[in-house]
């Protein structure tokens, strides 16, 4: 198998270093480094890497606006590193299209863990096809044809907003949304819906698609962020 590509943008030349020597040691990476936003977007047009690393707060441009540029032509995985103060910009970059984010600082096992999910998501992306039947993950199924849920062969009722809220992830199966994405894509009126209703109608949902609902497998929460589908084998 051909290596990954990956792009790696960040301007603090120790943290670039811990990244590509990482990426390196694993031998199942080719990489691409940038410290601008501006070289970033230019290696991404012409090398069209596989995932994008990339860091917010960049000299030239802003680590969002690199973002935005990028979504524009690539639906490529984008992980975006940051600061812990800069948990606002991470819900922005999400909402502008980052499929994941990791903390600085960050254990180089997180990185390749969070790598790994990207590659996996590409994978299924490369694979998936918009009008397909049916969604199948672990001992979860959705059959969208008839709008019915199943675990491990039973069918399982969930409400319209349940439904929703499921399938809504499904989509975007190894990607984090933000409580404001899932409001907006799965509240009819989200003006008056709030990020609690999000909680209240993900543990409910949890309770049924779980098989211990306090350590779930299907549904990530990320704290203070929103949620994320994980791939289960
Ligand atoms: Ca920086």
């Amino acid at each position: 198998m051909d290596k990954t590509l990956v792009l790696v943008v960040e301007d603090d030349k120790a943290v670039r270093n811990l990244i590509t020597t990482t990426l390196n040691a694993s031998h199942s990476y080719s990489l691409l480094t940038a410290s601008t936003g501006e070289s970033a977007i230019l290696q991404a047009v012409s090398k069209n890497p596989d995932i994008i690393i990339l860091d917010l707060g960049l000299p030239d441009e802003d680590g969002m606006e690199v973002i935005r540029k990028i979504r524009t032509w690539s639906n490529r995985p984008i992980i975006v590193v940051s600061a812990r103060s800069e948990d606002e910009d991470k819900i922005d970059a999400l909402d502008a299209g980052a499929d994941d984010y990791l903390t600085k600082p960050f254990s180089v096992e997180e990185l390749l863990a969070r790598i790994r999910v990207a590659v996996r998501k590409m994978q299924y992306d490369s694979r998936a096809v918009e009008d397909e039947a049916f969604f199948e993950n672990g001992a979860l199924k959705i059959d969208y044809s008839a709008a019915s849920v199943f675990v491990g062969g039973q069918e399982i009722h969930l409400t319209p907003i349940e439904y929703k809220l499921l399938c809504l992830l499904a989509k975007n199966v190894g990607k984090v949304l933000t409580h404001h994405y899932i409001l907006t894509h799965v509240w009819p009126n989200p003006a008056e819906a709030d990020s609690s209703l999000v909680r209240v109608f993900m543990a409910t949902l949890r309770k049924k698609i779980e098989a211990d609902p306090s350590k779930p497998v299907y549904i990530q929460t990320h704290i203070g962020i929103g949620y994320r589908m994980n791939r289960v084998p």
